[in-house]
């Protein structure tokens, strides 16, 4: 099925110049002039974009080339060989035809700085749970005490949930670390859902064996204060061995949204942005480097009129993902 919002990423002249294909990424072929039609892979479901395609020396056919190196071939576009399915993690970005359309050249960019690594992320809360207290009330024990399995999570002055602000900046998070390369595991699919219990969501990201984990959350504060905190885990034996990796990726993360978003460090939590807990079931459980981000204080007027701008909430995914990234290209960096 055609996206209509899938951009335009390649060209072709037809042999006389008197017309012209382009392709979207989504595989969608567009004629111009004496461009004929010979197919296009907007139907198929694709395993990445397109990103590239050369017409025939005849004009009678055309080659599309995937990010992944596939290439595939319409009309009286001969194959010869593709680079898909080889896993270096290096993207495809052109193909170009010899003058006979005896073969082809495919053009690769730089490597994707995250290929080969697992984010877990957290949105906190879901949608549904106010409809739902008998699930989010169960008591779950989370590594020190019980605790409830869930909670509504807090709202702005307007009903804007903190739910749906922790879900749009997954999404938005969840996008900009698949670009990188990353692989992305979500605790909930959308947010018109229930629960799962904080229990699970961490059991989700502990068995996915994520390489670092982000819990969103926007707080619930006092409505004088503003600014966001990064909590993060306190030794209690299970967690021992990602307490310093979750320090260092706090201050990361501390730096990054201090520097990307505008929101200010708290001014009623922690210090410097910063705030060890120990009561909080996905911090006392995990066994992955992890923080819980309280991305500001939904209850402050100043602060709410940023969460819930689509602007703000893309801006606070960038500066997570540029956290993520220079933690885990950090830590593939040979030990000193
Ligand atoms: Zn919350």
């Amino acid at each position: 099925m055609r996206s209509p919002d899938a951009p335009v990423v390649g060209m072709a002249a037809t042999p006389d110049g008197g017309g012209y294909w382009l392709v979207a990424a989504d595989g969608g072929i567009f004629t111009f002039g004496d461009a004929a039609f010979h197919g296009s892979a907007g139907a198929l479901q694709l395993n990445r974009p397109i990103v590239g395609m050369a017409a025939t020396p005849d004009g009678g056919g055309y080659w599309l080339v995937a990010a992944d190196g596939g290439i595939f071939t319409f009309g009286d576009a001969a194959f010869h060989g593709s680079a898909g399915g080889t896993g270096n993690g290096v993207p495809a970005v052109a193909v170009a035809a010899t003058p006979d359309g005896g073969g082809y050249w495919l053009a690769f960019g730089a490597p994707l700085p995250l290929l080969g690594k697992i984010v877990g992320i957290d949105p906190g809360h879901n949608g549904q749970n106010y409809a739902a207290p008998q699930f989010i009330d169960q008591p779950v024990w989370n590594g020190r005490a019980a605790e409830a399995c869930d909670t509504t999570g807090t709202a702005a002055d307007s009903g804007y949930s903190e739910a749906q602000f922790n879900f749009n900046v997954a999404i938005d998070l969840q996008a900009d670390l698949g670009a990188e390369g990353a692989q992305v595991v979500l605790t909930r699919p959308d947010n018109a859902g229930v629960g799962p219990c904080v229990t699970t969501r961490a059991s989700i990201i502990d068995n996915a064996r994520a390489d670092v984990a982000v819990d969103i959350h926007a707080d619930g504060g006092p409505p004088a204060g503003r600014g966001f905190t990064v909590l993060e885990p306190v030794a209690d034996g299970t967690n021992n061995a990602v307490i310093e990796p979750s320090a260092l990726f706090a201050t990361m993360v501390r730096n990054a949204l201090e520097a990307g978003t505008g929101m200010p460090t708290s001014t009623y939590d922690g210090v410097n942005g910063l705030q060890p807990r120990s009561d909080l079931a996905g911090l006392n459980l995990t066994t992955v480097p992890k923080v819980l981000i309280e991305c500001g204080n939904m209850r402050n007027a100043t602060d709410a009129a940023l969460l819930v701008s689509p602007v703000f909430q893309q801006a606070a995914a960038t500066a997570l993902a540029q956290a993520v990234t220079a933690y885990l290209t950090a830590q593939a960096a040979p030990a000193s």
